[in-house]
């Protein structure tokens, strides 16, 4: 007989508290806890069960990525293959609608989840008490639940520069958190940051047709691969987004409530509709108690972990809060998945957090798996690193002579859109080219780069890649007849061409 209330409470329920509470029971745990509780924003957005992903991450991005990518193809492609439709231009309510729509739906059937698995759901901030307690208010009354383990789940919250530093950012910007549910349209928009949720966020409300400005601090992307990442730019720029090299340094608002901007390095003041901070996120543990019950955290405020377990040992962290892990979904999720077996089924499996594929979501999407030309340079050195490349127009976007905008072109002729895709292996010559870094830029490249993991995870050659066959026509197909080096000084550049096949 335990001698606690429950065998494991977890605090988040998100992509990994959700996974690792239901797999616990599946694992053999007689009583679980699931806490989930949502601060509302500043602007008082606040959403249902199911975490970051389901309702401010992933799903709603992916979906208004979609929407958004119908814009170009409505606009530009579909006459040219001789559709003949009027658009009046993008609803904006009715895409939030559709989209809310979709993420009740998703909270509703992770509840009916969490109940079919017996999981005992608690809408309540959890906070620890000791190594084996956790309270949480309920009626204005503490209650307190004794467990065997707790496993920290939190995730993070957008993180918008102070008062001091930024004057208004806290007050009039909105974050992810209330972009995919806001009631009116965003109108003209300034992006701040350049990351994931950034160039995400820009990228589809640019092809939506609103205005949009990214307001850039140092570099695209950090930790992806350079030449990938300034690609991504270039399409986007193509596309529509307005990149500055400047910061806001103040943000008022005018009687007419827009909001004006002023600037760093001399960029003029500028108004706005909206302002969307994407400075990056920090993890939700200010209000758990941590350091008071031994918890060690980083200077972020992530739980220090080793394979999961903190320096308490029956306090366990998975996701976003865990310092040095990767704020991806997947990785939350397997990682509270193999936790518990290890906890309750005799697992001894770990979590690798090495080789795990991602992409980002821009009109043309960026996928990579393992290292950037940096990283493998710096590691291995100039001379043991080799990288193929290709760069080449889609198929369907070449036929359909898909155009830049005006402010991207440099000359009259200048019309078509550059080769979209790019297509990446970076090579260890050493390892018989063994490929330590797969990169592409294009379309579907999520799809794309989730199937190519598996044979990166195997330990796959270069000579694995061109070995095998192409499906013609694809862009995928560019990674089974790579033949140009970085280091032959040749043009990667293809000149025209069936996509990313051979033909003719
Ligand atoms: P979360 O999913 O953040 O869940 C934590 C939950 O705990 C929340 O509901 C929170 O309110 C709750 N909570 C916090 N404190 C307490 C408490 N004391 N008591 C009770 N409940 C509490 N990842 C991808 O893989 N692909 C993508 O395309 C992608 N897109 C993204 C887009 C955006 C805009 C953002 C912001 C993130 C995106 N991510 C994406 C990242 C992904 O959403 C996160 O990595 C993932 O949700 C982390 O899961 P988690 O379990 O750590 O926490
Ligand atoms: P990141 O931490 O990845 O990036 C933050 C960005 O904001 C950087 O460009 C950074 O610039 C910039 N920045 C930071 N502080 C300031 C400031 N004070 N002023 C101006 N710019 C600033 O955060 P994100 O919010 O984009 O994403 C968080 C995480 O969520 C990602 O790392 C990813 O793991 C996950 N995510 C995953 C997605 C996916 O899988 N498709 C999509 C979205 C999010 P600098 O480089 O100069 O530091």
């Amino acid at each position: 007989m335990s001698s606690y209330d429950y065998d494991l409470v977890v605090i988040g329920g998100g992509s990994g508290g959700m996974a690792a509470a239901k797999e616990a029971m599946l694992c053999g745990a007689k009583k679980v806890a699931l806490f989930d509780f949502v601060k509302p924003t500043v602007h008082g957005t606040k959403w249902g069960l199911g975490g970051t992903c389901v309702n401010v991450g992933c799903i709603p991005k992916k979906l208004m990525h979609y929407a958004a990518s119908m814009g170009p193809a409505l606009h530009g492609d579909a006459p040219h293959f001789g559709w003949n439709i009027e658009v009046k231009g993008h609803d904006w309510n009715a895409m939030i609608d559709a989209v809310q729509q979709y993420v009740k739906k998703l909270n509703f059937s992770y509840r009916v989840g969490l109940r079919s698995k017996k999981v005992e759901y608690i809408n309540a901030l959890g906070r620890v008490e000791d190594p084996h307690t956790v309270s949480y208010v309920k009626n204005g009354e503490t209650q307190k639940l004794s467990t065997k383990y707790i496993l920290i789940a939190v995730g993070g919250r957008p993180n918008v520069p102070s008062e001091e530093e930024v004057p208004g950012a806290q007050q009039y910007a909105i974050t992810s958190d209330d972009l995919f549910s806001l009631k009116t349209s965003p109108g003209k928009t300034l992006v701040v940051g350049a990351s994931y949720i950034a160039l995400e966020c820009a990228g589809f409300l640019t092809e939506l047709g609103y205005p949009t400005t990214v307001a850039v601090r140092s570099i695209l992307l950090r930790g992806f691969d350079r030449q990938c990442a300034e690609k991504v730019g270039q399409m986007m720029q193509e596309m529509g987004t307005r990149f500055v090299r400047a910061l806001p340094t103040r943000i008022t608002k005018t009687t007419s409530g827009k909001f004006q901007v002023e600037f760093s390095d001399g960029l003029p003041t500028e108004e706005f509709d909206t302002i969307l901070y994407a400075t990056g996120r920090l993890p939700d543990t200010q209000l758990l108690n941590l350091e008071a019950v031994g918890v060690k955290l980083d200077d972020k405020g992530k739980i220090i972990a080793t394979c999961e377990q903190s320096s308490v040992p029956s306090l366990f962290v998975v996701g976003d809060a865990l310092s040095g892990g990767l704020e991806l979904t997947p990785v939350a999720i397997k990682a509270g998945e193999l936790l518990v077996r290890r906890l309750f089924a005799g697992s001894t499996v770990q979590m690798d957090y090495h080789l795990v594929p991602t992409a980002v979501f821009t009109p043309f999407e960026y996928g990579a798996c393992g290292m950037s030309e940096e990283a493998a340079i710096e590691k291995y050195g100039q001379a043991n690193v080799e990288v193929y490349l290709f760069e080449f127009p889609t198929l369907e976007i070449a036929a359909a002579h898909r155009a830049k905008v005006l402010s991207a072109r440099v000359n009259e002729a200048d019309v078509e859109l550059s080769p979209n895709s790019l297509t990446k292996l970076v090579c260890l010559k050493s390892e018989n080219e063994r490929v330590l870094g797969f990169h592409f830029v294009g379309m579907n490249a999520g799809e794309i780069t989730q199937g190519y993991s598996l044979a990166l995870k195997l330990g796959c050659k270069k000579s694995d890649f061109d070995s095998v066959v192409g499906i013609h026509p694809t862009d995928a197909e560019s990674f089974h007849s790579l033949a140009i080096t970085r280091s032959s000084g040749e043009s990667w550049v293809a000149a025209g061409g069936c996509g990313g096949g051979k033909c003719g």
